[in-house]
């Protein structure tokens, strides 16, 4: 490595304080200012969990498997999302359907939602409108078993995000349809 030489060194001179900054005043002073000026700007922190955010209804949160209105869950296993998925985080066991609308149900539906980008893919893919993101972002888990979300537990997602009176933007936008369900 070559030495550098003594002309390409720029020596930069410390600024000379006077009395006022070596009191610090004009430091202070501006300080001051700064805080007084955020005083009476629009507050922008949320105290949370104590306040809670007012998320849009297009927020990309907790997934949630919708009923159809005989309270039946809406999904008819075509695997759409899970192809969609680019996470591949979506597993599927599909099932002949029970109920005579429809050929199959998902027997096993499970999301891991640690691997899950909620990226909303399942949603577009969607055929039925059965899968939605809503605006539910704070349920934890203390493993990484807690937060495979099942069939069960989508759908308890459902009737908790319908008590809270915020469906997603999907929802909102207009009738849910089905593939199986021509009139619904
Ligand atoms: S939001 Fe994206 S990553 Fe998550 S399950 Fe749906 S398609 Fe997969
Ligand atoms: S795309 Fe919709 S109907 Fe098809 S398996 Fe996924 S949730 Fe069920």
């Amino acid at each position: 490595m070559m030495p550098i030489a003594e002309s390409e060194v720029r020596w930069v001179k410390p600024p000379t304080l006077g009395l006022l900054d070596r009191l610090y005043l004009p430091a202070i002073a501006q300080g001051l200012g700064t805080t007084i000026k955020h005083v009476f700007q629009p507050k922008v922190t949320q105290q949370f969990p104590e306040e809670r955010p007012d998320l849009p209804a297009n927020y990309r949160g907790l997934h949630r498997l919708n009923r159809d209105a005989d309270g039946r869950v809406k999904c008819v296993a075509c695997y759409m999302c899970s192809t969609a998925c680019p996470a591949r985080c979506i597993d599927i066991v599909a099932a002949p359907s029970p109920w005579p609308d429809r050929e199959k149900y998902p027997e096993m539906f499970v999301i891991d939602e640690l691997r899950c980008i909620y990226c909303g893919m399942c949603e577009q893919a969607c055929p039925c409108d059965a899968i939605e993101l809503t605006s539910m972002f704070d349920l934890t888990g203390l493993s990484r078993e807690e937060m495979m979300f099942d069939k069960e537990k989508l759908l308890s997602v459902f009737d908790q995000s319908v008590a809270m009176g915020k469906d997603p933007v999907r929802t909102r936008a207009g009738a849910l349809s089905c593939a199986s369900e021509p009139n619904v």
